[in-house]
């Protein structure tokens, strides 16, 4: 299936690929099958690059789409992922961020650590509770700090004054070698490791979301947000609870709200667009539908029994 420069779109046959014009795209493979004595159609995504297709939320849930845990989810060019849901029963649940570092205290028991000197308070030497770290790359004069030092400054950076508990989570790295600092200490109480700050518990029920980038991601940016008083909101505008600021992206874009145990994910009007991504490929069956998003093109897809291999609306 092509979409050439004037927006159309049309159904080329197999082995026609080669035929593409310069300027269009390649939207979708379509493959048709019979499944159980039924006809069938396997849809792909265009490019070996991508194993992924982007329905569209608007139209294939228009009440919500159910969020599962790791769901991709792309607001224009935007993509989240959903790293944790906690449902309102889950009380004793906490955020489960953060675990990807996991830093190791120095022991703090030789004579050669109490020489050794803290960058942030300039004291030298460990005391009981407080151990000196080596939290990044960072060597020479400038390679310990306290660990309550390093929760000190690291905490200060966390607006953690929600009322519902709701925070933003960024890694922090050091200032001098760009080093993310680890997130926890181990080895410091018996059977489990000791986070440098001390997160909020959001009240239940809460999501977590992870801003998605290309580059192998650390725990970089996340939003921990409470559903307990209302839906949350994502878009452009100042007030939404995510903020996104960017012209693929709608004031108000998104909102999820919760609803008996599920995370619904609804567009809210958006111009481009709020999607979920599907590992392709993906079987069509017949009098079912699928509507994807590639690029800026909308794919309506029907399977009838006396078309083949399937009706196709293209909108972009
Ligand atoms: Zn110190
Ligand atoms: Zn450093």
């Amino acid at each position: 299936m092509l979409r050439d420069p004037e927006n159309q779109v049309e159904v080329l046959a197999e082995g026609a690929q080669k035929e593409v014009r310069p300027g269009s795209d390649l939207l979708l493979v379509l493959q048709s099958v019979v499944r159980g004595g039924q006809p069938a159609c396997w849809i792909r995504p265009p490019s070996a690059r991508s194993n992924k297709l982007w329905t569209v939320v608007k139209e294939m849930a228009p009440d919500g789409h159910a969020l599962v845990e790791n769901d991709l989810i792309r607001l224009g060019r935007w993509k989240f992922r959903i790293r944790q849901l906690v449902t309102a029963e889950q009380t004793e649940t906490r955020p489960a961020i953060g675990r990807q570092q996991v830093g190791t205290c120095v022991p703090a028991c030789d004579d050669e650590v109490d020489s050794r000197c803290c960058r942030i308070c300039l004291m030298e030497g460990a005391e009981a509770g407080d151990p000196i770290l080596a939290p990044c790359a960072c060597k020479g004069s400038i390679e310990f700090i306290h660990l309550k030092c390093l929760r000190h400054w690291a905490g200060s950076r966390l607006n953690t004054d929600h009322p519902l508990g709701s925070f933003c989570y960024k890694t922090v790295n050091c200032e001098l070698c760009k080093t993310p600092f680890p997130t926890h200490v181990t080895g410091l109480e018996a059977g489990h490791d000791v986070p440098i700050v001390e997160l909020p518990n959001p009240q239940p029920p809460y999501l977590v979301l992870e801003k998605e980038t290309d580059a192998a991601s650390s725990g970089g940016n996340m939003h921990i947000l409470s559903l307990a008083d209302k839906a949350i909101t994502m878009g452009r505008s100042a007030d939404s609870d995510v903020r996104i600021v960017d012209v693929s992206v709608s004031r108000c874009h998104a909102k999820i709200h919760y609803h008996e145990g599920q995370f619904l994910l609804r567009d809210a009007g958006s111009k481009f667009g709020t999607c979920v991504a599907k590992r392709g490929p993906v079987l069509l069956e017949e009098n079912k539908r699928l509507c994807v998003q590639v690029g800026r093109t909308v794919v309506d897809l029907h399977l009838t029994a006396d078309a083949a291999p399937a009706q196709v609306a293209g909108t972009a």
